[in-house]
């Protein structure tokens, strides 16, 4: 199932294309709520858009264990 020897950008394009697919997926209809997930702040659009933005960012320095980065404020 998963491909092999994919280098980092592969793997990254990927990301970004299913991440867009949600996006689009879980677009807010008429009435400002997801359509697949019925609620106004859907949780899987954010999902998607946070993990956008992570690719966006780029590479990051590795953390310090017990460190991490808060994606939704
Ligand atoms: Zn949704």
């Amino acid at each position: 199932m998963t491909a092999p020897l994919l280098s980092l950008a592969q793997i990254r394009n990927r990301l970004a294309l299913a991440a867009r697919t949600v996006l689009r997926r879980h677009a807010p209809g008429r009435d400002g709520r997801c359509p697949v997930c019925r609620v106004p702040c859907c949780p899987a659009a954010r999902t998607a858009e946070d993990l956008l933005a992570a690719i966006r960012r780029g590479p990051t320095a590795p953390r310090a264990a017990g460190s991490f980065e808060v994606l939704n404020d």
